[in-house]
């Protein structure tokens, strides 16, 4: 069977880290296998999924380079899904339900005070045809559950090994509201029935839905072969990310400045047994890519670890990649390879570029301490009757201040460096000062 998945999200909201998970997930382990990758809008909730929440769903897909082979819509497949659950119907697997929301909270309330699972009590099994007479002169409209066989089930997961979920402790999922609107269950599986689907790789809350699902498959015949479920985000505390998660929309990272590498190199790895490195190419997270490496445990996104391989991408970024970036925050042409090689190891973000390429031009503010005013008027002053200046320039002057001087180590170098940069960290000053301006 050729691999085949899906990337299903609800355009109810913006992608987030969490989301990017099972996308890249999915994303890698279908082209290591040279599969197909589906890109699937679960917008069955016409209510709640926008046009806008869609198009930035495939403009962030784009911005990571995660394209997709075909693409599909649940709100365009009604059809099917009502062909589906007349099939269930006619084999008795779904049925009528009457209850208004509120009478189920207090069936669950008066469960759990009496110490049994909060689990559908099929009462709407044993309705007479009189009462549902009643209920639907009354104006109401059932929703539909599909009936569970009370049995265990079992799947050996691509991640957490064998798993298996008791179906007699999960209550009748809800297939249909009593709007008539479909929910997600059903509709996934038929979907993934109909695409081919091989292989579902989706996070862990997902697991009890699996077990009711496989039934469902089942049901309506065919299911796929491999099922995965990756463990969740949570933060450096171990508490979940959902609070977080509005900051971490993939599109708010891109405004930080965070690199499409860098998000790619740290969620392909983030949870699995291999460390986390700066990745050049799309290729280079494909190969060796392999699931099973993946583990159970939690795994912990920080932010601050992303800011610092954001550097360490930056730094291994060819300057053909950023030229066009460079040219339009102002650097020349001239210098920009030298410039680049130079500055990309001492940034987190292309945001800090332009800093020190004011550095380069002499757009900043040099920072004298009074004590050092002598001693730096003097090295300028040698400086410029140094003019041009060549990769030699600093060791020489450097040299002579030594010997005239005294002063050595960081006394010498570092009123030097914010002189001439304004800060007290950077590139190397050798190969820096050729390309200052001053
Ligand atoms: N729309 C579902 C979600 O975002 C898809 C889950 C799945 O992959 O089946 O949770």
């Amino acid at each position: 069977m050729t691999v085949t998945t899906r990337f299903a999200p609800s355009p109810t909201g913006k992608l987030h880290v969490g989301n990017l998970r099972p996308a890249l997930l999915n994303w890698l382990f279908t082209r290591n296998a040279g599969g197909q990758f589906i890109l699937r809008i679960d917008d069955t909730d016409a209510e709640r999924s926008t046009e806008e929440n869609v198009d930035d769903i495939k403009r962030d897909l784009e911005w990571l380079g995660l394209g997709w082979d075909r693409y599909e819509r649940q709100s365009e497949r009604m059809e099917r899904y009502n062909e589906a659950a007349d099939q269930l119907r006619a084999s008795g697997r779904l049925y009528a339900c009457y209850e208004t929301s509120t009478e189920l909270n207090l069936k669950r309330k008066y469960q759990l005070q009496s110490g049994r699972p909060p689990v559908y009590d099929r009462a709407a099994l044993k309705l007479t045809d009189a009462e549902i007479a009643a209920f639907e002169a009354e104006g109401r409209k059932p929703h539909w559950r599909f009936k569970l066989e009370q049995e265990r089930v079992t799947w050996i997961d691509g991640i957490r090994g064998e798993t298996n979920v008791d179906c007699a402790s999960v209550s009748d999922p809800v297939l249909i509201r009593e709007d008539g609107g479909f929910l997600y269950t059903m509709c996934s599986v038929c979907d993934d029935i109909d695409f081919g689907i091989s292989d579902v790789i989706r996070g862990e809350d997902h697991v009890t839905n699996t077990a009711t699902q496989i039934q469902i498959f089942d049901a309506l015949g065919g299911r796929p072969t491999g099922f995965a479920h990756h463990s969740l985000l949570v933060d450096a505390d171990g508490a979940g990310l959902s609070k977080r998660l509005g900051s971490l929309t993939l599109g708010s990272l891109r405004e930080q400045g965070i690199e499409a590498l860098t998000l790619l190199s740290y969620m392909a790895r983030l949870g699995s047994s291999e460390p986390i490195e700066p990745r050049n190419s799309h290729a280079e997270l494909i190969e060796g890519f392999d699931l099973s490496r993946f583990g159970r445990a939690p795994a912990r996104f920080s932010p601050d670890e992303l800011t610092i391989l954001n550097g360490k991408v930056l730094h291994g970024m060819p300057f053909e990649t950023v030229s066009g970036q460079l040219e339009e925050m102002g650097v020349d042409a001239d210098v920009a390879p030298a410039f680049w090689a130079l500055v990309s190891a001492n940034i987190n973000t292309m945001s800090d570029v332009p800093g020190w390429w004011a550095v380069v031009t002499g757009d900043f503010t040099p920072d004298i301490a009074d004590e050092d005013a002598e001693f730096v008027a003097d090295a300028l002053a040698r400086m410029d009757a140094a003019k041009p200046w060549d990769a030699e320039t600093w060791g020489a002057i450097t040299g002579a201040l030594k010997a005239d001087t005294g002063r050595k180590g960081k006394g010498l170098f570092m009123p030097l460096r914010k002189a001439l940069t304004g800060r007290g960290y950077g590139p190397n000053m050798a190969e820096l000062v050729p390309l200052l301006r001053r």
